[in-house]
């Protein structure tokens, strides 16, 4: 089944919203299969954010995303990535869509909340940065039966 690589980032931690987060992709069905808590450096974020090194306000992402630790994790669900990137809403919190965490809990560009994989190909590659072979546990729930129908497993 399908993973994703979340981040819940300084934002979140420091605002006291790691629980209303997991809440949400625990309702929604989302599985967790790993999760831990670290401490992000810059030479992290410089191979997590390459995209990004180069704009001027990379320092600042490092200055935000080093505030404090951060609780990443490893969904599994059919179209996580999709899933969780919808339920994550636009890069500036202002934009994002009510109903989504960034609609919902934050207001900034920058201290957006969550970071979540875009692309099946990134989540692999991210999982791999944050996390070792052991810390995922790819077990199946027993109400796996309740969150899917039976041709949508196959
Ligand atoms: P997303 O997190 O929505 O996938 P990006 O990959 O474009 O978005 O950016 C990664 C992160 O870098 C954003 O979540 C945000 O924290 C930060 N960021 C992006 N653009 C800006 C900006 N213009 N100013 C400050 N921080 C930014």
């Amino acid at each position: 089944m399908e993973q994703t690589l979340v981040i819940l980032k300084p934002s979140a931690v420091e605002r006291c919203l790691i629980g209303e987060v997991i809440s949400r992709i625990e309702k929604r069905g989302l599985i967790i299969c790993g999760m831990k808590m670290m401490q992000l450096d810059e030479s992290i974020l410089r191979e997590h954010y390459a995209h990004l090194v180069d704009k001027p306000f990379f320092p600042s992402i490092v200055e935000s995303m080093t505030a404090s630790p951060v609780v990443v994790m490893c969904l599994k669900g059919v179209d996580v990535v999709n899933v969780f990137r919808t339920m994550t809403g636009v890069t500036n919190g202002r934009n994002a869509t009510p109903g989504t965490l960034r609609g919902d809990f934050c207001m900034s560009g920058q201290a957006n909340i969550v970071h979540a994989s875009d692309s099946v190909e990134n989540a692999k590659i991210e999982i791999n940065r944050f996390f070792k072979p052991e810390e995922i546990f790819d077990y199946t729930p027993a109400l796996i039966g309740y969150l899917y129908g039976t041709d949508e497993l196959k």
